[in-house]
């Protein structure tokens, strides 16, 4: 009798271990060397609702779990961090997303906002390989952002090189969420906004050629002088009414330091109307330093209106539009993707809308060679994550 009952004891955990191996194999193998997504958040508390790219939609407070809420950063516990991060890989693995490079969203001085990488950093060794880092968006950001271009002197721009080298040696992978122009979305959210070629923005692509570090770029994209979009005016005052291009600037970046690669986010998300696939065809033909990163968000609207979001990536069954698939498959090593979801400690739900999944369901709809550089080897190259 006991000899038999141990000969169960001994099979049974074999026989389960084949089982799970033949259910699990395919599915890894399938996805080559996994998925890389360039962008995304960490948030222990939420603006008001609404949301997303750093900025809000109109989209109401979600339902289920606890909302994050809106309040100072200062109550925030290491093991929130850690539960943050354990949730972004959870989140990570059914998407066959292998690596995620997590940044601070970008800050202006005194804005009391969510602070640096040096807040989450040491939550991503919780999942080794896997979870990775840019900085500045406080660090170099609020520099920019506080300078008026003709007040930069040569000790300002001394210590901002020396605390964007310091900040690569530490371990980013390059320099982000910086912004140029960043609206603002609902009453709490910043508006931000430079010119793409403010003398710091062309230091810092001196300092990303000279490490071989991308900058990663928040930018509404404006071509010609235009007004503020009335609903988002309506959402908030904090913008200005009239906008001025910033293509011109952006261009000039580029062309000033060719060594430095710009990873310019949130293609896709367009809250203005002029990031439209022929601009970024063009840019793309000439500039071979710019890459683009995708982001598909759930919000169909503009903000503070019923229009339809302009320019967006898919049709409303999720499949790529066929001007945004043909411009990808002409360029097709300068595109990836940045999901930038905010993402919450395990129990509490975000209250900006959801993009992670939408925008990698988007990749899979693309032929399968085309989804593993638009999902891989692009992000690996430009991020040196291989
Ligand atoms: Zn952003
Ligand atoms: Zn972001």
């Amino acid at each position: 009798m006991s000899g038999k009952r141990a000969w169960w004891v001994h099979v049974v955990p074999w026989v389960l271990a084949v089982l799970c191996l033949a259910a699990s194999g395919p599915a890894k193998a399938d996805k080559g060397k996994g998925f890389i997504d360039t962008h995304m958040h960490f948030m222990l508390q939420a603006g008001p609702s609404g949301g997303g790219a750093g900025s809000s939609g109109p989209m109401g407070p979600r339902s289920g779990g606890r909302d994050a809420r809106s309040g100072p950063k200062q109550g925030a516990s290491s093991g929130d961090y850690d539960s943050a991060a354990d949730q972004l890989a959870a989140m990570m693995d059914p998407l066959g997303v292998a690596k995620a490079i997590v940044l601070p969203p970008p800050q202006i001085p005194n804005q009391n906002g969510p602070g640096g990488y040096s807040s989450f950093k040491k939550a991503l060794d919780r999942h080794p390989g896997r979870l990775f880092f840019m900085a500045g968006g406080l660090e170099l950001n609020t520099v920019i952002h506080g300078t008026p271009p003709d007040r930069v002197t040569g000790g300002i721009k001394a210590d901002f090189e020396k605390t964007a080298l310091a900040l690569i040696q530490q371990g980013a992978l390059g320099f982000g969420e910086m912004a140029a122009l960043h609206l603002s979305l609902n009453p709490e959210h910043p508006n931000e906004n430079v010119s793409p070629d403010h003398p710091l923005f062309l230091l810092l692509a001196d300092v990303a050629a000279k490490t071989n570090r991308p900058i990663d770029l928040h930018m509404e994209a404006v071509t010609t002088p235009t007004p503020l979009p009335a609903g988002i005016a309506r959402a908030t005052g904090r913008n200005q009414t009239r906008l001025t291009a910033n293509i011109p600037g952006l261009e000039r970046l580029l062309v000033h330091q060719r060594g430095a690669k710009v990873v310019w986010q949130h293609i896709g998300w367009d809250n203005i109307g002029q990031m439209t696939p022929d601009l970024m065809r063009r840019l793309v033909r000439t500039h071979p330093n710019l890459y683009l990163a995708f982001r598909v968000e759930e919000r169909l609207r503009v903000v503070g209106g019923d229009d339809r979001m302009p320019n967006r990536l898919v049709d409303p069954a999720g499949r790529i539009r066929p001007e945004w698939l043909s411009l990808i498959q002409e360029y097709s090593d300068r595109f990836m993707v940045g999901s930038d979801e905010f993402v919450c400690p395990v129990g509490i739900r975000s209250r900006y809308p959801e993009s992670m999944s939408k925008t990698w369901a988007m990749v899979q709809t693309l032929p399968p060679d085309l989804a593993e550089k638009v999902g891989h080897t692009n992000a690996a190259q430009v991020y040196r994550l291989d």
